[in-house]
């Protein structure tokens, strides 16, 4: 089952695919996380994306298309995958498209996940993540046991470089420019499943990772 996360930033993203794949058993691909990687890691690949990522802005979609397109073609996917964080743009989905076209599958489902945006900035603000085995935290939501320490590495708990205010505006900007069509796009293909995910109606990732997980066992 191929599966793609959708959603403004801070919405739970991650989070749900990160359920799910110990739910159904499917890799998690954060494109997002692959670039924090190589950037980390100083690769050639890394240097190139961090002036974007740097900037809250998308890295351009040949460099990550060819990314995308080289994951999915490892092992690990013949079953399916999750994809957080990609497509974010219609050029990137039709990409998609073209790469599942030339291995006979396609998408099967997209998680649509809405979250008020007052919330979504206090949850993005409130982010925090293990530099070292990148587990992620949220000082409100998903607290460690003690103060901003990772409960598994006891390292101090970092920030996203990208979680400020300013570039969370940039972001969200991007989002409801460029990535809202592509959840219109696969609308029109009758595959979204949409899910509100927000303290005030008190359903949180666990409870829609749950429900996917359900309804995709019973069908
Ligand atoms: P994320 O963790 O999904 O918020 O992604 C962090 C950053 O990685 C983004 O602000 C972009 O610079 C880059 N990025 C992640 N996914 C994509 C994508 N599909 N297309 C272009 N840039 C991306």
């Amino acid at each position: 089952m191929n599966i793609i996360m959708m959603g403004a930033q801070g919405t739970g993203k991650g989070t749900v695919a990160g359920l799910l794949k110990q739910g159904l058993g499917l890799p998690h691909i954060s494109t997002g996380e692959i670039f924090r990687k190589n950037i980390q890691e100083n690769t050639e690949l890394g240097k190139m994306a961090k002036q974007y990522a740097d900037e809250g802005k998308l890295v351009p979609d040949e460099v990550t298309n060819e990314m995308v397109k080289q994951r999915l073609n490892e092992e690990d996917c013949v079953n399916g995958f999750i994809l957080d964080g990609y497509p974010r743009n219609t050029n990137q989905a039709e990409t998609l498209d073209n790469i599942l076209a030339e291995k006979n599958t396609q998408i099967d489902l997209v998680v649509n996940l809405n979250t008020p945006q007052d919330e979504i900035i206090e949850r993005v603000m409130a982010r925090r993540e293990c530099p070292k085995c990148k587990r992620v935290y949220n000082m409100i939501l998903k607290k460690p046991k003690e103060g901003e320490i990772c409960d598994d590495c006891k390292v101090a708990l970092t920030k996203r470089a990208d979680d400020t205010e300013e570039k969370l505006q940039t972001r969200l900007d991007t989002f409801f420019k460029e990535t809202t069509p592509v959840i219109e796009y696969y609308r029109n293909k009758g595959i979204v499943r949409d899910e509100e995910i927000s303290i005030s109606i008190n359903r949180f990732g666990e409870d829609v990772a749950r429900d996917i997980i359900n309804s995709i066992e019973n069908k």
